[in-house]
């Protein structure tokens, strides 16, 4: 079986989990504050704050930014359900942009058109999170000066897109046109630590108030606490939060994939040019690769031309052949939980049209040439 993703774990790997097991701390010892350290000098950001998933840290995001009630958080409908869940676990409306459809990522142009809607019927969004769909970023400067004429506030979910850059050169996560960006750490994304997450932001009170939020709201820090401390034990909490740490268990191991991330980097493109290459003559959408170096390449998702196949005839087939092909992602708004608040098919066409096509191919670090080679071979042999 080829799956669509999967993690590369060598001996230094097993080796850094190892070592913290047989260390005084299991939760809380050094291994978290290293790594969120070693992920802010890699992306350039002034801080980090470890969660133990995206999910929880892109909650922690939209809380530290105020979202509550009565709020509106927008973003992708190509996305995982977290990025907008998370905003509807504050009590936020959620809202969607619709996708390019050749960057695949929010379209600008229309997030323009539904600003100026907002604007007018006094219902602009107070945070706006691009997703950087298959490790692709967003056209972030665009969307900040957006964010600058209607005032809202930016989280990008980077769950697939550590190690990618701006074109500029700028590293996602630098956070040079957002507020924080998330990034994921779950076995098929770039690197992983099992589960987990990393937030980043260059401001201090946001990161303040995510560190709270991720353990309890409790602060340790002197300078943060209302009452002088009462000694060593001292602690107080100083609003609510929940119990989203990472272990030391998870850092050692992220710490330990984040220093083979470009090799990790390299494969995936390298797959990815051959995948072009091998499957130019298909009759298939393939991914665009006007940024290639600038993507992470989570994903390499095609979309098949249904006067050919259907899409569902071809993941059929290729999962029968022990292709663990996926799709990536049923629009959220056509999700039952996102219907039931008034969503409906034809409200976002890009992102539906894309969906009704598209097919996750295998790409991972670890992905042979010879399964790659299959993979085409069989494609092809299903497409002839
Ligand atoms: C994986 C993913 C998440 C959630 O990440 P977890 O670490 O699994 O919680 C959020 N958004 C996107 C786009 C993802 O792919």
């Amino acid at each position: 079986m080829i799956p669509y993703g999967r993690q590369d774990i060598d001996e230094n790997d097993v080796a850094a989990v190892v070592a913290v097991l047989g260390s005084d701390f299991l939760t809380q010892g050094p291994a978290v504050g290293a790594f969120e350290a070693a992920i802010a000098a890699r992306v350039g950001a002034r801080h980090a704050i470890a969660c133990n998933s995206a999910t929880s840290g892109l909650h922690a995001a939209y809380a530290a930014l105020g979202v509550g009630p009565g709020d509106r958080v927008w973003t992708s409908p190509i996305t995982f359900v977290a990025t907008a869940n998370a905003a509807r676990m504050l009590g936020a409306d959620v809202g969607f942009v619709d996708i390019d459809p050749q960057t695949l990522n929010m379209d600008v142009e229309d997030l323009r058109r539904r600003l100026e809607t907002a604007k007018a019927d006094g219902s602009l969004p107070k945070v706006v999170a691009p997703v950087h769909f298959t490790g692709r970023p967003c056209d972030m400067a665009d969307i900040a000066a957006l964010a600058k004429e209607y005032g809202f506030r930016i989280v990008e979910d980077a769950a697939h897109a550590i190690g990618a850059t701006e074109p500029d050169g700028t590293p996602t996560g630098a956070c040079r046109y957002s507020d924080i960006a998330v990034f994921s750490f779950h076995p098929v994304k770039i690197i992983t630590s099992g589960e987990g997450g990393m937030n980043v932001t260059n401001d201090d009170d946001l990161a303040d108030r995510m560190r709270m939020f991720v353990s309890h709201g409790i602060t340790r820090d002197p300078a943060r606490m209302r009452a002088d401390s009462e000694g060593g034990w001292y602690y107080e909490q100083l609003s609510l939060g929940f119990n989203y740490r990472m272990t030391d268990i998870h850092a050692a191991l992220g710490q330990s994939q984040l220093g083979r991330i470009d090799g990790f980097l390299a494969a995936r493109r390298a797959h990815v040019r051959a995948y072009d290459a091998a499957l130019k003559d298909l009759p298939l959408i393939r991914p665009a690769l006007d940024r290639i170096d600038g993507s992470a390449w989570h994903l390499y998702a095609v979309q098949v031309d249904p006067a050919v196949a259907s899409r569902r005839d071809v993941f059929d087939k290729l999962r029968a052949a022990g292709i663990w092909v996926q799709v990536h992602y049923i629009p959220v708004h056509l999700q039952p939980y996102y219907r039931d608040l008034g969503f409906a098919p034809g409200d976002f066409p890009h992102a539906e049209a894309y969906y009704a096509n598209a097919v996750s191919l295998p790409l991972f670090a670890k992905l042979t040439d010879d399964e790659r080679g299959y993979v085409v071979e069989t494609l092809s042999g299903i497409l002839a």
